[in-house]
């Protein structure tokens, strides 16, 4: 089937324009546009949920697959650069770690650069951890550049209402088409139940042979149409609200996000361009809304641009997100809190996969089990890496951080904690998207060590594992010596051309 008047799947639908509703737009019109009719609708009344977003480094990969010019983006969007994440007062209060982006050493087949970090660390002759990983250090310093070739891995921080205006601004051009008002009615085939047409307010009715559902937490289309069903997973990530508040830029724009650990919850601090964003992600049960906003405006550096903005929220993942002819993306298909700003992430991958399996002939059926089946499996991966980093607390300072402590996790989850206690190893899957480095910093980070490690060192012999150790160490040291501040480089690469 190849001419576009044959294919029983041409009119898509997207019913959304928050983040994920112009994510999907722009890359479904840029890679499958020749072969399809887009609309969109979006409510200006209903607005959307941005409060200024961290993303991770495969944001750059997306933005290579649907023709986005970085520099453009940045001005846009007023983001700033992203090297890893501060961890503050998770594992002990005065604490602190980095879980960076970009590997840390050289791995081999054999085994990963941990196991010959800590025969070094054994023996006295190894620095810390992050001495070893470009990005750890430049985060640090509170360094950064790119460059042609450079090999160096991060994300941005970004405004999100930016991002989605940006998007819409770029990509309708090529082939959306954007219908503002409020959708009042779904409309369903008697006989399958596949959703036809979605009826606005004001009567217009828009058809379609497929519906993306990016109405935001309601699930428009996917719940309150198709009951899809709901896997609440507050049993083991028990926080359900979050208080967003943007400040002033008070003149520290670290080239990292800062998730510091609070009575109840955590505090993110996300520097943009032109101001901060900053929020409280607490758990009801052991916070209420008014303590909760005076310890968020308690903890601000900067003068407070806005009133702190409530969202309520019920961890978890919808159960099927593709069901019928309705695919949800975004918020309608699940939520896991921000702490490694996985979100995005999640509509990228899901819009790029829903493109890999797009149903053209109206073979929706199997289609959906498979995008489903992944689906499932790349929230859990994300729900057990969020998961490790409340359950490995040491902190009894408070009923919610003692719940942390003692509250039984996922039994893959425990498995691979004790797995790398007892040899060091991590062993993530290929297709998982945290890897090795990631799961060594949280753990390292706070406090779980291996009681053993591969000897792939001894066979270098100590004189060679110290003077690879202390190469690699004083090559990244020099490297991240000759780079400008962050700020620095901001300034001159997001000037107008
Ligand atoms: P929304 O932004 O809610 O958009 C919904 C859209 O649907 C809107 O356009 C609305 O107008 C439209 N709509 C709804 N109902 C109707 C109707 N009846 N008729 C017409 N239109 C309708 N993600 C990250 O990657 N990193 C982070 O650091 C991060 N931090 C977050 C912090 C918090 C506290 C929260 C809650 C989320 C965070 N996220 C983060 C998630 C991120 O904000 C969302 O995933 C992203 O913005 C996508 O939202 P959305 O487009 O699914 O929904």
């Amino acid at each position: 089937m190849s001419s576009k008047g044959e294919q029983a799947v041409r009119r898509v639908v997207i019913a959304g324009g928050g983040t994920a509703g112009w994510t999907a737009a722009a890359a479904l019109v840029r890679q499958l546009g020749a072969l399809l009719d887009i609309t969109l609708v979006e409510s200006d009344a209903i607005g959307t949920v941005g409060v200024g977003e961290a993303t991770i480094p495969t944001f750059r990969t997306f933005h290579a697959l649907i023709g986005v010019d970085e520099r453009e983006f940045m001005r846009e969007t007023k983001a700033t650069f992203k090297l890893g994440i501060s961890f503050e007062d998770w594992d002990r209060l005065g604490e602190r770690y980095i879980h960076p982006f970009g590997e840390v050493g050289k791995s081999t087949w054999m085994g990963d650069f941990q196991h010959m970090w800590l025969m070094a660390k054994d023996r006295g002759e190894a620095g810390e951890l992050g001495d070893y990983c470009f990005e750890h250090v430049a985060a640090r310093a509170g360094k950064f550049a790119v460059a042609e070739g450079s090999k160096i891995n991060y994300a941005y921080h970004l405004d999100a209402g930016m991002y989605a205006k940006y998007l819409r601004g770029k990509f309708s051009p090529m082939g959306i088409n954007r219908i503002e008002g409020k959708i009042d009615q779904v409309e369903q085939d008697g006989e399958s139940g596949y959703v036809t047409a979605l009826v606005l307010e004001d009567g217009t009715r828009v058809e379609g042979d497929l519906f993306v559902d990016c109405t935001g937490f309601r699930g428009l289309l996917i719940e309150q149409t198709l009951e899809a069903g709901y896997e609440d997973w507050r049993h083991w990530l028990p926080t359900d609200s979050a208080l967003a508040v943007q400040t002033e830029n008070a003149g520290s724009t670290p080239p990292y996000t800062r998730a510091m650990a609070r009575s109840s919850g955590w505090q993110w601090r996300i520097p943009l361009q032109h101001r901060v964003g900053n929020g409280l992600v607490f758990c009801s049960r052991y916070q209420d809304e008014d303590p909760a906003r005076e310890e968020l405006l308690g903890n601000l550096e900067g003068e407070p641009l806005t009133e702190p903005r409530l969202i309520r929220y019920v961890t978890g993942r919808r159960r099927r997100a593709w069901v019928k002819n309705v695919v949800a993306l975004g918020l309608s298909s699940g939520f896991l809190e921000p702490l490694e700003s996985t979100s995005i992430h999640l509509i990228q991958i899901g819009v790029m996969r829903l493109i890999q399996l797009f149903p053209f002939d109206g073979n929706f059926e199997a289609l959906a089990t498979r995008y489903n089946a992944k689906s499932e499996a790349e929230f859990e991966n994300v729900r057990d890496f969020i998961i490790l980093h409340y359950t490995l607390t040491r902190r009894d300072d408070t009923p919610f951080w003692r719940h942390c402590r003692d509250m039984t996790i996922p039994d893959s989850l425990a498995a691979r904690i004790e797995l790398f206690q007892e040899s060091g190893c991590v062993y993530p899957a290929a297709e998982e998207l945290f890897k090795v480095t990631s799961w060594l910093f949280v753990m390292m980070g706070q406090g779980v060590m291996p009681h053993h490690y591969h000897h792939m060192g001894a066979l270098l012999g100590d004189q060679r594992l110290n003077r690879a150790l202390g190469s690699l160490k004083a090559n990244i040291a020099a490297a991240v010596d000759k780079m400008p501040t962050h700020q620095v480089f901001i300034d001159r690469y997001c000037r107008a051309p």
